[in-house]
């Protein structure tokens, strides 16, 4: 198993269209394994494959070390999609791929979400609390939609300073990264 670097923002990958994955394969099998280590080993609690570079709609969420999640097992979606969803609530937000930075977004309360599990079995599953919005925010990214994208023009500018550094890779994060402007020490 490896523990992969993260694309971090504004990285083309993280805006790309991730595609639905027509079978299971060894690759689909070691791809979701991978980032099971690679988001433990960032303290993740959730990834999308475009933050390791493949456009491949595959998530991973583990909220289980999340207080009041301790009994949601971990779980890998391949093919996600929301089917239904009931309320909204804010909640402050940050990703493994725009390191540093945290803002409030609104998320529907409650979701239906359709999926095939790792045996390639469909699966339909209620979700809410932080289980559900980790999950809306992972199918998001297989959208090319970060969170950052919800804030308003206002918040969008306050941030910029900070959005150029993590560009050029300026961040210290304990995983390894992938810059859209990599500056001579980042590239490995
Ligand atoms: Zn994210």
């Amino acid at each position: 198993l490896a523990i992969l670097p993260v694309y971090t923002y504004e990285h083309p990958v993280l805006r790309k269209k991730a595609k639905p994955v027509r079978s299971l394969d060894d690759d689909i099998m070691l791809l979701a394994k991978d980032m099971f280590e690679t988001l433990h080993a960032s303290n993740g609690i959730g990834l999308a494959a475009n933050q390791v570079g493949s456009l491949q709609r595959l998530i991973v969420v583990d909220v289980s070390e999340m207080e009041d999640s301790g009994h949601i097992k971990p779980v890998a979606m391949i093919n996600p999609e929301v089917v239904d969803e009931k309320g909204t609530w804010v909640m402050e937000e940050g990703c493994l791929s725009i390191p540093e930075i945290r803002a409030e977004v609104e998320r529907p309360e409650q979701i239906v979400v359709r999926y095939k599990d790792m045996g390639f079995v469909d699966r339909e599953i209620e979700a809410d609390g932080i289980f559900g919005r980790v999950i809306l925010h992972e199918i998001d990214h297989l959208n090319g939609v970060l969170f950052i994208d919800y804030l308003d023009t206002q918040a969008q500018k306050q941030l910029r300073g900070r959005l150029n550094k993590i560009r050029r890779g300026e961040v210290d994060v304990p995983y390894q990264i992938v810059a859209e402007l990599p500056t001579a020490e980042t590239v490995k």
